[in-house]
């Protein structure tokens, strides 16, 4: 039998509908379901590209722990375990992180909500049928004696990333009797005499619009980052240019509709999280097979120059987890928005696997830093001058070591803080890279159980908000793995109370 169309179908009087079809829309659904309402999610995606941001991700979720023995309970077996030391991270440490990366301008509430809710609500989302495990692959080097040290307080992801991620989320939904609805362009949310949010209007693919009634609509359509004439009118000059790394799906539409009836905007809309991104794949955006392969994060390792040869940021301020997120912004600022990644073979083993042996990937490699300099059409004189300042300040009386902040510095200008190594063994390597934004850090304002709020601070009744549409948590920066724990915790909290 078809499936009735939205709107026309009598057995289907949803209570909540949802709008949206990454983590956070689903994980709202789930919690809105346990509580016996009647979900409808709204996913404008086809079923084929469904999934949102979440899809592209490495899974990789932040939580508060006290280590391996504390975190037993949630992730899978692994031989490894035994010989593996994750130190904890404590809800003060992660409010931290996430202050430090913004400078202060998170929402101290929503923080606070977040570090102490996001370890409960992925033992809640496991119970449910998630599956979690320790991120090996990213978050530790292996010791010469065989042992795991975990660094950056990220330590936990999803069962085959982001993928396996949205696919444990579907056989959930389906579980709990959510009705998916994939290919439905929400486009408006509908208002009662009250002012109360009692629907959305959806657009079909000739134009017409159908209404749909509900008590609460939970809104979880994402950010603007697919939006080139918002991200320049919003992040500034520039922002048109970079590559949209997941769906392309997230265009700003629905936090338009919000505004419309009366929400107020969230947290910083002029800034986003943006990376460095494969720069001359040809298949470099939203590109559902490679998904975070395209990305190049073991700059900490090396150096990374502009085209005129000189380095222009501090590979190793920090861990990777608390920098990658603000240097996509930087590269976007250089001259024709790219920079090349730099490592010598001493180096090039310890480089991320599934990042850099991508098929396809843009690597440039040479018996010389001249050579290398030439096939890059980058000064060779200002490439090799770069090259000799740096490994000739390197501090080598102090230790090298990639799992701790090990102060090992090359005192150039900019100075690299932790981790430098001369390039001095051939052959070098270099991996182009440009900006690719990731999401926007702008959007809704609501409270802490993601109810909307309008400009006087007075909620809107029947609508809520969770996901990247949430504004607040982030600014100019972000821990990784931040961004799918807040959608698991305000997701939750919104569906909680739909
Ligand atoms: C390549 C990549 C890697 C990442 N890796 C990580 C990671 O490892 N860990 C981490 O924490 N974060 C990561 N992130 C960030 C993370 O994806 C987001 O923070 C998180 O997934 C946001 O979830 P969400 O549900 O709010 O949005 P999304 O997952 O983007 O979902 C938004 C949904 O809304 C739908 N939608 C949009 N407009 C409409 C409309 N008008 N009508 C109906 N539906 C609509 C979209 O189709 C989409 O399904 C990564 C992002 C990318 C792009």
């Amino acid at each position: 039998m078809a499936t009735p169309a939205l709107g026309q179908d009598p057995d289907f009087d949803a209570d909540v509908i949802v709008v949206g079809g990454g983590n956070a829309a689903f994980t709202a659904a789930h919690a809105a379901a346990m509580r016996g309402r009647k979900v409808l999610l709204l996913e404008k995606a086809p079923r084929d590209q469904f999934g949102g941001n979440s899809y592209y991700t490495a899974g990789a979720t932040r939580i508060a722990h006290d280590g391996l023995d504390d975190l037993s309970d949630l992730i899978e077996s692994d031989p490894r375990h035994p010989v593996t030391t994750v130190p904890p991270y404590s809800e003060a440490e992660y409010a931290a992180d996430i202050a430090k990366v913004t400078e202060g301008r998170n929402d101290e509430a929503m923080t606070k909500v977040l570090v102490t809710e996001a370890a409960d609500g992925l033992r809640w989302l496991k119970s449910l049928g998630l599956k979690y495990r320790l991120m090996y692959e990213r978050q530790a080097y292996a010791r010469e004696d065989g042992s795991y040290l975990f660094w950056g307080g990220l330590h936990v992801g999803n069962v085959g990333g982001g993928e396996g991620l949205m696919q444990d989320h579907l056989v959930v939904a389906e579980k709990l009797g959510t009705e998916v609805r994939f290919g439905q362009d929400v486009c408006g949310l509908l208002v009662d005499g009250t002012g109360a949010v009692v629907g959305v209007e959806v657009r079909a693919n000739d134009g017409t619009v159908t209404e749909v009634r509900a008590e609460s609509v939970i809104l979880a359509a994402g950010g603007f980052e697919s939006n080139a004439r918002w991200r320049q009118e919003y992040l500034g000059d520039g922002w048109q240019n970079a590559i949209v790394r997941g769906t392309p799906f997230n265009n700003g539409e629905m936090i338009q509709a919000a505004l419309e009836v009366g929400a107020a905007r969230g947290g910083d809309w002029g800034s986003c999280h943006s990376v460095q991104w494969d720069a001359n794949h040809a298949e470099n955006e939203s590109n559902r097979e490679l998904t975070n392969r395209l990305t190049r994060q073991s700059y900490p390792l090396g150096i990374i120059v502009n085209n005129r040869g000189e380095r222009f940021l501090d590979e190793g301020a920090d861990f990777r987890n608390l920098t990658y997120a603000k240097y996509g912004k930087v590269i976007l600022q250089q001259p024709d928005s790219i920079a090349y990644q730099v490592f010598d073979a001493t180096l090039r083993p310890k480089l991320r696997a599934e990042e850099y042996e991508m098929p396809g990937i843009s690597e440039v490699v040479a018996d010389s830093v001249e050579e290398l300099a030439e096939k890059l059409g980058v000064d060779a004189s200002a490439l090799s001058k770069t090259v000799e300042e740096f490994n000739s300040s390197i501090d080598t009386t102090i230790p090298y070591d990639p799992n701790v902040l090990d102060g090992r510095s090359a005192n150039v200008v900019p100075p690299k803080s932790n981790w430098a190594m001369p390039l001095a063994t051939a052959p070098f390597y270099a991996y182009p890279v440009t900006c690719g934004i990731t999401f926007t850090f702008g959007g809704l304002k609501g409270n802490i159980d993601g109810q909307v709020l309008n400009e006087a601070g007075e909620t809107l009744p029947g609508l809520f908000v969770c996901g990247e549409m949430f504004g607040g948590l982030f600014s100019g920066n972000y821990p990784g793995g931040s961004g799918l724990a807040a959608g698991v915790v305000f997701g939750r909290r919104a569906g909680s109370l739909a």
